[in-house]
């Protein structure tokens, strides 16, 4: 199975990606997660991809379409969480799968109002060990600061701050969007509405997922 998760930043992408990925055992992949992680080790891929990730923009379509097609060259099931965001990477995304004769099943697409999206976004905590994800008021965790999963420390992302949070739902009403209308073409969007509880949203992706 190969997905995509599309959606504004706070719609709860990576939230349902862990439980997508518990039900049907398949790899995922979070473009954030890796630039953060390069960002940590300091590597020149960090290095590079900060110099965006501070400003709220996206990281360049060529330095993240190369990172993605090497992860992906080897795997043959995935989630895609938070790429494409462009439709030059969603272009080259399509060329790189036809060339190996493989097709993407379904592209998700989970919404919410803008207003709940700035309150998710701002109250997000992410775990710096797992990048498992809570919320100051939505999703706490059971002792403050320290994650329920793996007992790494909580902090808030430097572009979860408010004065970033503009841009980045900016980019993605810019670049991002119009994607909606690419996956729509081909026959492979779904929308789920996010703005229901975890639950609710899960099973809907389930129920979605379960006939593919
Ligand atoms: P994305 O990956 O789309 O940016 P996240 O999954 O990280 O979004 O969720 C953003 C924030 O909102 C997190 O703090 C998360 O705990 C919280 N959240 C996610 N889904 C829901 C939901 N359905 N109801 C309430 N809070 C949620
Ligand atoms: P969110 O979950 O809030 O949508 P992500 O963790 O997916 O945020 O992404 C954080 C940042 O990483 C983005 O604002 C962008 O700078 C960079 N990034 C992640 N994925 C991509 C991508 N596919 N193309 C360009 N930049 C990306
Ligand atoms: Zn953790």
């Amino acid at each position: 199975m190969k997905l995509i998760l599309l959606g504004p930043p706070g719609a709860g992408k990576g939230t349902q990606a862990a439980d997508v990925v518990d039900r049907y055992n398949i790899p995922h992949i979070s473009t954030g997660d890796i630039f953060r992680k390069n960002l940590r080790e300091e590597t020149p891929l960090g290095k590079k991809a900060k110099e965006y990730m501070d400003k709220g923009e996206l990281v360049p379509d060529e330095v993240t379409i190369a990172m993605v097609e090497d992860l992906l060259k080897d795997m043959d099931s995935y989630m895609l969480d938070g790429f494409p965001r462009t439709v030059a990477q969603a272009e080259a995304l399509d060329k790189f799968l036809s060339a190996r004769n493989e097709k993407l099943d379904v592209a998700l697409c989970i919404n919410a109002d803008y207003s709940l999206l700035v309150k998710r976004i701002v109250g997000r905590r992410m775990c710096k060990d797992c990048s498992q994800t809570y919320h100051t008021e939505f999703h706490p965790p059971k002792k403050d600061g320290v994650c329920d999963k793996c007992g790494g420390q909580l902090y808030q992302r430097d572009d979860d701050k408010e004065e970033t949070v503009q841009k980045r739902l900016d980019e993605y009403e810019s670049k991002t969007k119009p994607l909606i209308e690419y996956y729509e073409k081909k026959n492979i969007l779904k929308n789920v509405d996010g703005s229901r509880s975890v639950e609710e949203v899960s099973k809907d992706i389930f129920k979605i997922l379960d006939e593919c």
